[in-house]
């Protein structure tokens, strides 16, 4: 299973099928303390992937499509990591009957995707980005933006209190903000947090966040029904995933003032088509998607994704194990 490198030494194969980051000193930096080659082969077709990862006993992955037809023909892969936290690109029943363990990183980007929230919520309670407008086409006047309130004694609720709903309420308990949460999955809330329904966090917020992830039961969970409970004219926030708010039912609820503002930083198209409405309105903010980018967060990232590859050829358990149906029967030999 292990190569043999030109002067005899036994060595592992790591391969990155794919990776658009410009650099792999992560990467190299990983396996160069354990000696494995490493290839970037940068491939995305069926028969690519065969022929470049055919010898890899583990691979870092980005888009390329890991589907069962590839997966069975590379009898020596132990690991796949994913670049991020999803594993759509992977076939993860192929994976777990062939005895592949498939991980990713789901913590690398907590922060950024914290922050990214942050800023939107003081950029539309301020109106920031609205005054920048103003003063830069020659109108220097307060008055254009009224009302503003304060944050002492407001309500931010969070649709979803994972890693980034936390760090978010953390943050802005320092403005005198009190949080609530709805979060059917978990049972106990992180101090601080009140968990509620999600009628009475629509009812009660002056900001709304979400943080939930995309899947079949969130897809539109904020939808007409939804913006008519918020009694508050909430400033609403998505740094999560666009198709969780029904994106129609937004710029009508904006257009009729349901709602003070909105921050979005993800939307249902990405891009969105020139003639999308939000692009025009005064009261919304956007950014393109950039809630998971630091210079330090992509760092972060190809470390662990890295670290997942060589701690299974290591023989260890990586820190975060997508199929875990896999144990019992993996390919590698792994302690625990
Ligand atoms: P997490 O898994 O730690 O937390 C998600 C929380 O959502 C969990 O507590 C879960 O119980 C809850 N949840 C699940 N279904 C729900 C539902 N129907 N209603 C309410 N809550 C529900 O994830 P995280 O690290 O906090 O990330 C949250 C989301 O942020 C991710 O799913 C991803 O979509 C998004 N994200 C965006 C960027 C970006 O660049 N903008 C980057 C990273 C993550």
């Amino acid at each position: 299973m292990i190569r043999e490198d030109k002067m005899g030494k036994d060595r592992y194969c790591v391969v990155i099928t794919d990776c658009d980051h410009g650099s792999i000193e992560e990467e190299k930096d990983e396996f160069g303390q354990m000696g494995a080659e490493l290839i970037l082969a940068q491939v995305q077709k069926e028969e690519d992937l065969i022929r470049t990862c055919k010898e890899a006993d583990g691979l870092l992955n980005q888009y390329a499509l890991l589907t069962r037809k590839v997966l069975e023909n590379l009898p020596k892969c132990k690991v796949i990591s994913r670049y991020g936290v999803g594993v759509d690109s992977v076939d993860l029943k192929a994976a777990t009957d062939l005895g592949v363990i498939v991980a990713n990183v789901p913590d690398y980007c907590v922060d950024e995707v914290a922050n990214q929230t942050l800023s939107m919520i003081l950029t539309l309670i301020r109106k920031t980005a609205f005054f920048d407008k103003k003063v830069k086409s020659g109108q220097w006047d307060f008055h254009l933006g009224i009302p503003i309130h304060r944050t002492q004694g407001k309500i931010l609720g969070l649709i979803g209190c994972g890693k980034i709903g936390i760090e978010v309420a953390k943050r802005i308990s320092s403005f005198g903000v009190k949080v609530i949460a709805y979060d059917p999955y978990i049972e106990k809330i992180h101090e601080g947090i009140e968990l509620k329904d999600l009628d009475t966090v629509l009812k009660e917020s002056d900001f709304i966040s979400i943080h939930c992830p995309l899947n079949d039961s969130t897809r539109h969970l904020i939808g007409d029904r939804e913006f008519k409970k918020m009694e508050k004219k909430p400033i609403l926030i998505n740094t999560s995933r666009g198709p969780i708010i029904d994106e129609k039912i937004l710029i009508q609820a904006l257009r009729e003032g349901l709602i003070s503002g909105a921050g979005l930083d993800v939307l249902e198209k990405e891009p969105p088509d020139s003639e999308n409405p939000l692009l025009k309105m005064e009261n919304v903010i956007l950014s393109p998607h950039i809630g998971f980018y630091s210079e330090e967060s992509i760092r972060e990232l190809k470390r662990k994704t890295a670290k997942n590859v060589s701690d299974v050829l290591l023989g260890k358990w990586p820190s975060s194990v997508v199929n875990r149906d896999v144990k019992g029967k993996t390919r590698a030999l792994i302690s625990g």
